[in-house]
């Protein structure tokens, strides 16, 4: 009998496209694996999975709250404990009430995933019980129901869902992959045995091997971050396991969407079918043949898991003893594990059991990061997602197809990957190109993949760090996924419930769904599953990323890696230049491998520059905020469309900047830095009229003007090439230019961020003939928005040395090319590409410390002057850049405005007496300078430790004519 109000079963998967390979064929390619020694087989994996090439001293896990939204399944496996039936007085569902609950509580300990797993599709077993309460609920069914909890969990909470929902067909994948982080379904195995009558899935149809590769080949069209993997010691062989490892290979070479692969061994438990039967648990080295098989099967990219609570003992362990064994088993059962060829822990929950394993918990943080410490190895948390598939720039392999999703919703069968409670942590894949995207971006910041940018860093891990560019850090912090609107929106709301999630559709049932859901509340007496309760202090465990990008208090290596040791040593004591892969390398150091890095850069900055810290007195002049381009990051310019945001639409009068510029002479600055958005009325005159104003001024001050995208406009303009164009603004008075408008030199990203602008080529060419022309320039990089970190980086830092270089070449001596380089983090208050929900929130502290002490180890002898911004980073961490590379802490500026437009509050001045005070907090010595590093005439040093109080500012409405 159906239940009153769910709708009629859809198909329960669509038709397995690509046929599984016969285990004939299997074995020619693979079978060498059953017969080689397993220590040369975890030697080979374990070499393999040290090649990775973006984490190979990395070991990952994912920090999670589980929620088994319900235990009904409309299947019965052999083995399963998790599986329950319906009974008086208990719910059949977690209440959304109870989710969000659990969720807060997670959101809270650091956690970045809400791990959705549940029987499968119980209404069909179960029509009149859990029908009835989806019903009650106001859902149609459970998937619609999934559907709803996981987007009310990241709007809510920022936790990222990763739903394991079991079979389901590409329209039901596509239509979760709206609220979902990643998904998944174990394979567990395609051997046809294991439904004979006794087995492990006999009477299982959802269990059939075609039903769970067509929908992990459903994931793969439907461009679905995929986590998937193998219950070991169920009854399969070794031959078995190797015949879904090489399914599982022909879908991730089709489609590319297998993030992880998760070896999970069976556990053999009383009240089971298989318990009563007798089956053994698989011993330690099974599971370690099942990790190396897969490691060599997939290569160094795959993200291969083994869950740390289920690890087989040795040696008597397993059956209990002295709790000091037991530990010492399990660490050595870790570690052989990590000698297999893992790289991940998958989810470990400091809030909730394993409700697939509730006899084995889930292993404290400290212990599991000291086993992989043990090993050279340093724990990490990671997101959902894994790194290859974050953001706009990361796409789906042409073998996927994205598009609407249309589903028909389902009150379908099937059952969920419930054998696998440990199935969530997701590794890296291939690359990938074409069509789509992996996350899903409809709705902008209120999207999945929006919370999926807020919670990550540059290199695609849990960002766990509330630091953020340009803002204090004593402002509240923000959940890593969560929205700051929304978060701010709930800190003032009372502790009130959370709301029941809006915009989900409910279909027919949404009328109905208030009345229903009161008087299902009060029905029902008993929560489906236990709820936790916040830890008590100190019992728990909470994540935070620490300056140096290792795990806040948690066991690490303590010496740095080979690798980046002999790199060191190379730049240090052999003037060695960094080759790219080296330099990307440096900027993903971790933990001790990035003290490492610091201490190499301020040594070499000791070298170079001494103990003293530069500054330049100097006021910024930003002449108009009207510009014709788009800049997704910038949320400084006005277009003609946009006057009434953020202020209005202003020119600065020439009489104005000549003002400005005669006060800040007066306030003892040798430099103003002049630079403004492209106004559709200025050509190349006008710059050289506001050459002339700030001169007019101040005759003997510094102007330091006009960014590479300026210059382009002005020459182009005027019909003149940059040289010429530049000679006359050097004939005029132009004494350097900044680097700016650099963003990041990759066209790729620049699509992204700039996509009208100057190209990377462009601006490296209009920079190449300032430097031929004898006008010197700063060099920047805007970083840590949409990029993918380290690797862009690096690419910039290279480009950047090649310029100098080639500056260097050009000239016959003397001081030429860039004067320093300023690494400038982006800022994403209020920048519109972050509240697009297209970016990340700038790079992390650990980042932007490490971004500077690179590039003094990468720049080096080229460029020998590394910046702190303290606009960006903040009197006090600029400070701290001193002892990692940097030598110069830019300008006292006057008047900030770009800056502050993007949302950040550090001030618009740092006067010389407070700037020195910083200086010599830091134990350096203060340095005033003039813009080309020179010694400022003693009478401006002077007056600018006396500087009278600034006068107020003078604007003008665009378009008075008083610029042209
Ligand atoms: S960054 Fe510069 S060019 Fe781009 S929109 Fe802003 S002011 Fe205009």
């Amino acid at each position: 009998m159906a239940a009153a109000g769910v709708s009629s079963p859809p198909p329960l998967h669509d038709p397995l496209q690509t046929p599984m390979p016969d285990m004939q064929h299997v074995l020619v390619e693979y079978g060498w694996l059953l017969e080689a020694p397993l220590e040369q087989l975890m030697a080979q994996a374990a070499q393999l999975r040290d090649q990775r090439p973006r984490h190979a001293n990395i070991v990952t896990f994912s920090p999670k709250v589980f929620l088994p939204l319900t235990r009904l399944c409309r299947d019965r496996c052999g083995y399963c404990t998790f599986v329950t039936t319906p009974r008086p007085g208990r719910r059949a569902y977690m209440t959304l009430e109870e989710v969000l609950q659990v969720a807060e509580l997670g959101a809270a300990a650091g956690c970045s995933e809400a791990l959705l797993t549940l029987g499968d599709r119980p209404e069909l077993a179960w029509p009149a019980e859990a029908g009835g309460e989806l019903a009650a609920m106001g859902y149609g069914s459970t998937l619609e129901y999934v559907e709803a909890a996981a987007q009310a969990i990241y709007r809510r909470t920022g936790l990222l869902p990763h739903i394991n929902a079991g079979v389901m067909t590409e329209a039901e994948i596509r239509r979760l992959k709206k609220v979902s982080a990643s998904q998944g379904l174990m394979l567990e195995s395609t051997s046809m045995d294991l439904l004979q009558p006794g087995a492990a899935h006999d009477g299982c149809s959802s269990k059939h091997p075609v039903a769970r590769l067509a929908t992990i080949e459903a994931a793969g069209r439907a461009g679905v971050p995929y986590t998937s993997g193998l219950l070991v010691g169920i009854g399969d062989s070794r031959a078995d396991r190797l015949h879904a490892l090489a399914c599982l290979r022909r879908l991730h070479d089709k489609y590319g969407h297998i993030q992880e692969l998760i070896l999970q061994n069976f556990v053999a438990k009383g009240g089971t079918r298989m318990g009563a039967a007798g089956a053994p648990s698989p011993p330690l080295l099974e599971l370690q043949w099942a990790v190396a098989a897969a490691r060599i099967m997939f290569g160094p990219d795959m993200s291969i898991q083994a869950p740390p609570n289920l690890t087989p003992l040795e040696g008597g362990a397993e059956g209990g003893g002295a709790a000091a064994d037991a530990e010492a088993a399990l660490a050595a059962g870790w570690r052989a594990l990590l000698d297999a060829g893992i790289n991940d822990w998958g989810g470990i929950s400091p809030i909730t059991r394993d409700f697939v394993n509730p006899e084995r918990p889930w292993p404290h943080l400290a212990p599991l990061a000291a086993a992989t410490a043990a090993a050279g190895k340093l724990l990490l948390p990671r997101l959902p997602t894994y790194p290859a598939y974050l953001g706009l720039l990361a796409t789906p392999t042409s073998g996927s197809s994205d598009g609407a999703a249309s589903i028909a919703t389902a009150a379908g069968a099937g059952p969920s990957g419930s054998s696998s409670g440990s199935s969530n942590n997701r590794g890296s894949s291939s690359s990938s190109s074409s069509c789509g995207g992996w996350l899903d971006f409809t709705g902008g910041s209120a999207s999945i993949g929006a919370a999926v940018l807020r919670a990550a860093d540059s290199s695609g891990l849990l960002r766990a760090s509330d630091w953020a560019a340009g803002r204090p850090e004593a402002e509240a912090a923000v959940p890593d996924g969560a929205d700051e609107d929304a978060h701010k929106r709930l800190q003032s709301s009372s502790s009130s419930p959370p709301p029941a999630p809006a915009a989900v559709a409910y279909g027919e049932h949404g009328q109905q769904r208030q009345t229903h859901q009161r008087s299902h509340e009060q029905q029902a007496s008993r929560p489906s599953v236990p709820l936790p309760r916040p830890p008590a202090p100190g019992s728990g465990w909470r994540v935070a990323v620490s300056e140096d990008g290792a795990l806040q208090g948690f066991p690490a290596p303590t010496e740095p890696s080979r690798q980046v040791a002999r790199l060191l040593q190379g730049v240090l004591e052999g003037g060695r230049p960094l080759q790219r892969d080296e330099i990307e390398l440096l900027l993903r150091s971790r933990g001790a491998d990035h003290a490492a890095v610091c201490a190499a850069a301020d040594r070499l900055r000791q070298q170079v520059n001494g103990d003293s810290v530069s500054y330049v007195v100097n006021r910024n002049i930003n002449y108009t905020n009207v510009c014709t381009y788009k800049c997704s990051f910038c949320a400084f310019s006005k277009g003609k469309a946009a006057e009434a945001l953020r202020g209005p639409a202003y020119v600065v009068p020439l009489e104005e900047i000549s003002r400005r510029a005669a006060e800040a002479w007066e306030r003892g600055a040798t430099e103003v830095c002049m630079q403004g958005g492209i106004h559709p009325d200025f050509t190349g005159d006008t710059y050289l009229h506001i050459l002339a104003a700030a001169k007019e001024g101040a005759p003997r001050i510094h102007v330091h003007a006009f960014s590479p995208l300026e210059v382009a406009h002005g020459a182009t303009s005027l019909g003149l090439s940059y040289e010429r164009y530049l000679e006359r603004l050097a004939a005029a008075g132009l004494g350097s230019l900044p680097g700016t408008a650099a963003e990041v030199l990759d066209d790729t990203v620049r699509a992204v961020l700039c996509p009208d602008k100057l190209s990377a080529a462009e601006w490296g060419r209009v920079v190449g003939a300032a430097h031929a022309v004898g006008l010197r320039t700063t060099s920047t990089v805007m970083f840590g928005s949409v990029e993918e970190g380290p690797a862009a980086w690096a690419a910039h830092l290279d480009e950047l040395r090649r310029l100098q270089q080639q500056a260097e070449r050009r000239a016959a001596g003397g001081a030429v090319g860039f004067t320093e380089f300023v690494p400038l983090p982006f800022v994403h208050m209020e920048a519109p590409v972050y509240l697009q929900g297209r970016s990340r929130r700038g790079p992390t502290l650990h980042e932007g410390i490490l971004l500077h002490a690179v590039a003094r180890l990468a720049l080096h002898p080229h460029i020998t002057n590394i910046q702190a911004s303290w606009v960006k980073m903040g009197p006090d961490r600029a400070a701290q850049l001193l002892a990692a590379g940097c030598n110069d802490m830019g300008g006292s500026i006057m008047n900030e405005t770009i800056t502050r437009a993007a949302g950040a509050s550090h001030g618009q001045e740092l006067p010389p007496p407070r700037m020195e005070r910083i200086i010599r907090a830091a134990g350096r010595s203060p340095r005033q300078r003039t813009t080309l590093y020179g010694v400022p005439p003693p009478d401006q040093t002077a007056r600018s430790f006396e500087a009278a109080e600034l006068a107020p500012l003078v604007f003008a409405a665009p378009g008075s004519g008083t610029l042209r």
